[in-house]
């Protein structure tokens, strides 16, 4: 049996929670690449891990969701692309103490595709394949594409990962709750998505950032009807709101606590957070689980 499927045998699992938040917690400044930090920083980074760890995940994630080469170009860190990468695999595995999985973050290339924008879809497969041989090499368990807004973007990262990985790669988009459905930003609708990603080869599929707890669950519904693949979900901690320059984000654990029993009840198999949450609401998730379970 596989590791995920051995994973998966104890579904709902939880997966990490924010990072980004957590370096901004650690001192890493506002529009500051993460991916600096992790340079400068590696222990801090494992120890987030760590916390994540102590909190009930079963699947860390690499600190590598702005680690392809275009994005790190133009961060002023493309000569660090490989040791950015491999560092991130390396402290996530000492984190995981051989217990939990390795989860390997792809995320967009921050450019538009051809037509509107300048790469083609081919290119950014390159540029995700690049991304993705450095994360197996470094000895990630799952691939793990996310924040996607373009279904054209996300099976060209799917391809890319494909030519170097025949393991489990997730897929995960990021949409808006309209009056229409389900959308991303680029107008694909979540009833195309989950079919286009399935039929793409993706192991896992599912949503992660924009939506709340609360507003998450009918779109984790939806993925439950469109797909028989194990669905992932990750709720941001709310609605940011600004204050004194600082984004704040207002959801409790508790909030998602509830929101987790609720993706549990609809057969979510993975369910994690996104942009504000922190170990402190999958610590909730897993004490509300654990208190269904028993
Ligand atoms: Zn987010």
């Amino acid at each position: 049996m596989s590791k995920i499927d051995e994973l998966l045998r104890d579904a709902p699992v939880l997966v990490e929670g924010g990072m980004g938040t957590m370096l901004m917690q650690a001192g890493l400044p506002p529009g500051a690449p993460g991916e600096q930090y992790l340079l400068d920083n590696p222990d801090a980074v494992e120890a987030i891990h760590r916390e994540y760890a102590a909190a009930g995940v079963r699947v860390h994630i690499t600190n590598t969701f702005n680690g392809n080469r275009l994005r790190l170009t133009r961060s002023g860190l493309g000569e660090h692309f490989e040791e950015i990468n491999r560092i991130a695999v390396r402290v996530a595995r000492q984190a995981a103490d051989g217990q939990r999985l390795v989860a390997g973050s792809i995320g967009p290339s921050g450019e538009m595709l051809a037509p509107l924008g300048p790469i083609s879809a081919l290119e950014a497969a390159d540029m995700f394949a690049e991304q993705a041989g450095i994360l197996v090499d470094a000895g990630v368990d799952l691939l793990w594409i996310e924040t996607m807004t373009d279904i054209a973007e996300a099976i060209a990262a799917l391809n890319g990962c494909r030519r170097v990985w025949g393991g489990p790669i997730s897929v995960s988009m990021t949409f808006s709750d309209t009056p229409r459905g389900y959308y991303t930003m680029m107008g694909n609708a979540v009833e195309d998505c989950a079919p286009q990603l399935e039929n793409a080869g993706a192991t896992i599929i599912g949503s992660n950032c924009q939506l709340t707890a609360e507003g998450i669950i009918p779109l984790a519904a939806k993925f439950k009807e469109l797909s028989s693949l194990p669905v992932l979900i990750e709720p941001n901690a709310g609605i940011p709101e600004i204050h004194a320059g600082k984004v704040e984000y207002k959801d409790t654990p508790e909030l998602f606590a509830k929101s987790a029993e609720r993706l549990a009840e609809l057969g979510v198999e993975l369910i994690g957070g996104c942009c504000g949450t922190t170990p402190a609401f999958i610590a909730a998730a897993r004490d509300r689980l654990a208190a269904l379970r028993a």
